[in-house]
């Protein structure tokens, strides 16, 4: 293991990663201190984030709530903001490995790891994130499905950090689901995973809605083709088999250790059908 640096502020990280161009930055730990790339990165100078001020915390800026990408995923479930206005964010926070790695890990190590598994990545993709990457000269504003551009891909550059989430506020959406099936309860990588959101209005008829999968192609899948398939419908048994049809035409899974494409290609159209009886026990 390489020096570990443990900066206060941002100002100091850019000095740091400027003496150091190959030093590798982390927050929490929890992805890069078990992946096995760390034995090729063996020996570089290692920045910590964890006591930078600006990276923590989650503000509210009118029409969009901020998240520091240091935020851990104990710290959003714990958020009044985050459960009024993105409880679906909430809701996949909750799902994530198990109490110590929610405490140590972070909305910001998950989005740069890019893993098509991430659980925060389907509802940050359907509120159409954006991420704020800062860098010594400069700041800027990135899409979130354009940050991540493959599996542990991103368009982060040599000396940037992500300092944080931006989401707006105005998605028009009551109606949250988030769900992962893993090989078992806790503490599983997903083997296919979903979250949706939706407008529905006062006579049932869906307005809006957002879907994105996990794990069922190279990054978060989501397609206009499956939300218009909803729109004017009711949340009925009719309007989830054809959605559940077309998920399953249009995902691009791959087989590996944990399943088959054919099983995640198959989970994830069911996970759009268990939305049937979500509806029905909500009343
Ligand atoms: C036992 C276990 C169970 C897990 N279960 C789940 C799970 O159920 N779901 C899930 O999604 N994940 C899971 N994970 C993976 C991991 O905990 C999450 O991805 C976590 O959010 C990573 O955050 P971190 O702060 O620990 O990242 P780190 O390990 O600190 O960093 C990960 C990567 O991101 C980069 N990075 C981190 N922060 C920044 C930043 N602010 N700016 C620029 N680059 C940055 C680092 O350089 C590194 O490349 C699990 C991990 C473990 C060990």
């Amino acid at each position: 293991m390489g020096e570990v640096f443990l900066p206060g502020s941002l100002r100091e990280v850019f000095d740091l990663l400027s003496g150091e161009p190959e030093a590798l930055l982390y927050a929490g730990g929890t992805d890069l201190f078990v992946r096995s790339s760390l034995e090729e990165g063996g020996g570089k100078p290692l920045v910590c984030l964890e006591r930078v001020e600006g990276l923590k915390g989650i503000s509210d800026h009118g029409d969009e709530i901020r998240i520091g990408g240091c935020t851990t995923h104990s710290e959003l479930i714990r958020s009044r903001l985050v459960r009024e206005h993105f409880p679906l964010l909430m809701h996949a926070a909750r799902r994530i490995g198990a109490p110590a790695v929610r405490n140590m890990g972070t909305i910001g190590g998950n989005i740069c790891t890019a893993s098509p598994a991430g659980d925060t990545l389907p509802p940050l993709y359907i509120f159409d994130a954006f991420v704020e990457l800062c860098s010594a000269g400069r700041a800027r504003r990135v899409p979130i499905s354009e940050f991540i551009t493959g599996p542990g891909q991103t368009a982060l550059e040599r000396g940037e950090v992500l300092s944080a989430i931006c989401l707006k506020k105005d998605h028009g959406c009551t109606f949250f689901h988030f769900e992962k099936v893993g090989q078992r309860k806790a503490m599983a990588i997903s083997v296919a995973s979903f979250a949706f959101a939706a407008g529905i209005n006062g006579d049932g008829m869906i307005r809006k809605a957002r879907c994105a999968f996990g794990s069922v192609a190279p990054t978060v899948f989501t397609s206009s083709n499956i939300d218009r398939c909803f729109i004017d419908k009711p949340m009925d048994e009719d309007t989830l088999r054809q959605a559940a049809l077309l998920v399953r035409s249009e995902v691009s899974p791959i087989s590996d250790v944990r399943a088959s494409e054919g099983y995640r290609r198959s989970v994830a159209g069911n996970l759009v059908m268990r939305l049937e009886d979500l509806v029905r026990d909500t009343g």
